[in-house]
């Protein structure tokens, strides 16, 4: 018998159902419940992971602490579960059939012809187990992108039906999520869809034991009965998952149509420990009832999907709700930010967040909005790109280093501030080259960073290639931009901060990735706390 115990997430109807959250949601019961929980995502396309793909494509792409760099559902695991994920927890279709691949060259296969199945499904069957069977946890639920029916999905979904098999009742089970539509003209529910998709799941050896509808509007107990007569479900095993205000609130929608102890009912384990979720709760408290509010714009190129900054956005509503403040977030794209527009699009707001990118599009907007901000002391923070290009506007127009840039943005400027380090500069190919994952900080006593974080030794997460480049280091203190955290080994320059500003730092890694309902990022905490004392105090001196 299996000690771990295996909950399948599967999708059908549309793809955006938010699988992600319902997993997430799940889990966070799960655990609420005293249970050890992990989630893991498997996406059937081919890139090896999402590294190389363009934000608009996915959204954002999200680095773990071992420098994984993973499918952005890991981004809501670590926010609702606050326990951190790894590699193991994000396969692509790409990965196994590397894998497979090189034990192929390896000879490891003696001479079978390799084939989907057995050979890709067994690796599947591998990634999937191995969480298990690192004995660390009791419960572990596996997403499946994409949607049922879907040829790229179907190795995936035949690995499901093997495991189930071999797993044997009570050890695993599939939760189906769907779409109930509704259609305006019948002014109706339709489950019409949801039938077929049950079908198709039907067709690959797999019966759903719990369905969960999302839905805009309530599911009544004829459709249920209906559901789950046509579905071939339990009446319980019919949820209802409802659009909801926020995703923080999912897991109390998920406890009260009892999606947690069906699972577990299932699972044959014990559902007696109700879940505590006093301070989740707590926080959505403070979430829902802000006492002041704020505006914060955040300047980026990749604006027109929102969920390309999503770690960004949820690391404001934790910041928020610790200050009880409402963060209203403006996005703001950098391209066309120009010396004409800054100040109509800059100028009202309480502070404003340089987000990080890559590539040259929209670097000018970038630069002219950190000039701006800077000399109109509005509290700023830069992350990644957006650290660089407060080291180039201030080595420009601080230093009167005209033309000084990133040698990403330009291989020949005559003041490369921003550079490769040597090692990096050997590297072509371009799949998980960058700097990755988890590096030490030391944060100079006494600075900004330093009192924020309340300690000296940090750990952050990297994405990146270029580094602020040291020859510019001495000239760039003594104006009056300070280096206030450096990796203690390389001595690279992680952060920059301007002590004669009231609040204006950029990060070189990514404290997004690091904070969660439970753990709100100490940055985005003081950030959002400076802005909101920007808009109470200095925002109406300056304005006087
Ligand atoms: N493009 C920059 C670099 O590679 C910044 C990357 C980022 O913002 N994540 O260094």
């Amino acid at each position: 018998m299996a000690d771990t115990k295996y909950i399948f997430v599967t999708g059908g109807v549309t793809s955006s159902l938010g699988k992600g959250i319902i997993a997430a949601s799940l889990a966070k019961l799960l655990q609420a419940r005293g249970y050890k929980v992990t989630i893991q995502k498997l996406d059937p396309y081919i890139n090896v992971d999402p590294g190389t793909l363009n934000p608009y494509e996915h959204g954002e792409c999200y680095v773990t602490d071992d420098g994984a760099e993973t499918d952005l559902d890991l981004g809501h695991y670590e926010r609702f579960l606050n326990e951190k994920t790894s590699q193991a927890n994000n396969v692509t279709t790409g990965r196994i059939y590397q894998s497979v691949i090189e034990k192929e060259r390896r000879g490891e296969f003696l001479g079978k012809t390799v084939q989907v199945i057995p050979h890709i499904t067994n690796e599947i069957k591998e990634r999937i187990q191995m969480l298990g069977k690192s004995g660390e946890y009791d419960i572990v639920i596996t997403e499946i992108g994409g949607t049922v029916g879907d040829i790229e999905s179907l190795p995936y979904i035949e690995s499901v039906r093997q495991l189930m098999w071999e797993l044997g009742d009570n050890n695993a089970i599939v939760i189906h999520l769907t779409l109930v539509p509704f259609l305006s003209a019948a002014g109706e529910l339709k489950t019409k869809p949801t039938q077929h998709s049950v079908k198709t799941l039907m067709e690959s050896g797999i019966k759903a034991d719990i369905l969960v509808c999302r839905t805009e509007h309530e599911l009544s107990d004829d459709l249920r009965e209906k559901l789950a007569l046509f579905c071939n479900v339990r009446r319980e095993a019919v949820i209802q998952s409802i659009d909801a205000s926020t995703i923080y609130d999912v897991p109390n929608l998920m406890l009260k149509e009892g999606l947690d102890t069906v699972a577990l009912k299932k699972l044959n384990l014990s559902d007696e420990k109700f879940p505590d979720l006093e301070k989740w709760n707590a926080f959505l408290d403070r979430h829902k009832n802000p006492k002041h509010e704020i505006t914060i714009g955040l300047v980026g190129k990749y604006v027109e999907l929102q969920d390309s900054y999503k770690s960004i956005l949820e690391a404001f509503i934790h910041a928020g709700a610790k200050n009880e403040v409402r963060v209203n977030i403006e996005t703001i794209h950098s391209e066309y930010i120009d010396n004409t527009t800054i100040k109509n699009k800059i100028s009202h707001l309480d502070g404003v967040l340089v987000a990080p990118g890559f590539g040259e599009r929209g670097i000018e907007g970038k630069i002219n909005t950190v000039k701006y901000v800077r000399e109109h002391k509005i509290p700023f923070l830069g992350i990644c790109l957006g650290m660089q290009m407060a080291v180039i506007e201030f080595a420009r127009n601080v230093l009167g280093l005209k033309d000084a840039n990133s040698t990403e943005m330009n291989e020949t400027t005559p003041h490369p501030v921003i550079d490769l380090m040597e090692a990096q500069k050997e590297i072509t190919d371009k799949g998980g080259t960058m700097r990755l994952g988890a590096w030490k900080c030391s944060l100079k006593e006494g600075s900004l960073a330093q009192r924020v974080y309340g300690q000296e030794s940090i750990m952050e997460r990297h994405r990146h290639r270029y580094e602020f480049n040291d020859k510019y280091k001495e000239q760039t203190e003594a104006a009056g931009l300070k280096a206030t955290g450096l990796n203690p080994d390389t001595g690279l320059v992680e952060v920059v901060e301007l002590p004669e500003h009231p609040w204006f730092v950029g990060v070189q890694y990514h404290p997004e990735y690091k904070s969660t309902v439970a753990n709100p990022h100490p940055l985005f905490v003081a950030f959002v706390k400076a802005a909101l004392k920007y808009s109470q105090e200095e925002k109406s001196a300056t304005l006087a």
